[in-house]
């Protein structure tokens, strides 16, 4: 069985077992606390805290792991991102007091940074010839400013919201993150075959999330604009309706957020019966 590290609570923690469970991987705990679990009878789930997982995987106490790329990028370990599960989507940003200038190059010499993630924090700025000086900081780096500890954070934003709020304006994105499938980059044969299997699993269903699979009886004098509208995967598939010389079926996979306007551009074409359906897997 291969041991996969997940994290042990937040919201990633529900939304990888909500994924986990959407692939037919279903997570059997013996109980709420447990530390491990049986995950779909096949890999064995391990919960941890997502700040361990970089180390647990690259030291082989786990053979793959989900966490935020920002963890694996901050950990400095050779690891192998296998999957972008496209959750925890934020960006590690350089802030500065909001009345200094919104410019990296402004920022003053022998400014000091707090930070969560120093390790990533120097490195941006020696790579830059900035002369910061990085101040580590276990949580809340935005504080910093307010108690003196720091002129300057490089902290993680999602939404902005919380910089705003403490008079910090971004001034540089260091690393953009989203939660990943993690596993040593020498994995080979059997684990590795496995592994690929997951991946391929859990892409499938975050492929098919933002997809819809919309079906609609077509004049057949209509098709060519009915393909145009329709550009699915590789084109609609189109379909002879018994005792129906006029109309055909027409069937394409469409994204989620143009299912409004190809409705309203179908009934503008003549089609009829129109239905949009939940795509629950989708492997190219
Ligand atoms: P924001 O939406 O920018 O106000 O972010 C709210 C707080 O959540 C910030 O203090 C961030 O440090 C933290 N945060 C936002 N996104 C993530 C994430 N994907 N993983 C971990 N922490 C995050």
């Amino acid at each position: 069985m291969l041991k996969i590290a997940l994290p042990n609570k937040g919201r990633l923690s529900e939304d990888v077992r909500e994924l986990f469970n959407d692939a037919g991987l279903e997570i059997r705990s013996r109980g709420d606390r447990a530390l491990t679990a049986s995950l779909g009878g096949e890999f064995e789930a391990l919960f941890v805290r997502t700040q361990d997982i970089p180390e647990l995987v690259a030291d082989g106490a786990a053979d793959a792991g989900i966490t935020g790329w920002d963890l694996v990028c901050e950990s400095g370990r050779p690891l192998a991102s296998l999957l972008d599960l496209e959750l925890g989507r934020c960006r590690l940003v350089v802030a500065v007091r909001d009345e200094w200038p919104a410019d990296l190059r402004a920022i003053p010499a022998k400014s000091r940074a707090a930070s969560c993630f120093p390790r990533l924090a120097r490195s941006f700025f020696a790579e830059r010839g900035l002369e910061v000086e990085v101040v580590p900081v276990s949580g809340a780096a935005e504080v910093a400013p307010h108690l003196g500890i720091a002129d300057v954070v490089v902290d993680l934003t999602s939404t902005g919201s919380t910089l705003r709020m403490n008079g910090l304006r971004e001034v540089a994105t260091v690393l953009e993150s989203t939660a990943r499938l993690i596993a040593r980059p020498e994995v080979s044969g059997d684990a590795r075959q496995k592994l690929d299997e997951l991946s391929l699993a859990l892409g499938s269903v975050i492929r098919a999330r933002d997809k819809r699979y919309i079906m609609a009886n077509a004049p057949r004098e209509a098709l060519p604009r009915v393909r145009e509208v329709l550009p699915g995967i590789s084109g609609p598939t189109v379909i002879d309706l018994l005792h129906r010389d006029r109309l055909v079926a027409v069937h394409a996979v469409v994204s989620a957020s143009a299912v409004y306007r190809t409705i309203a551009a179908l009934k503008a074409l003549g089609c009829e019966g129109i239905l949009v359906s939940r795509i629950e897997r989708l492997v190219p």
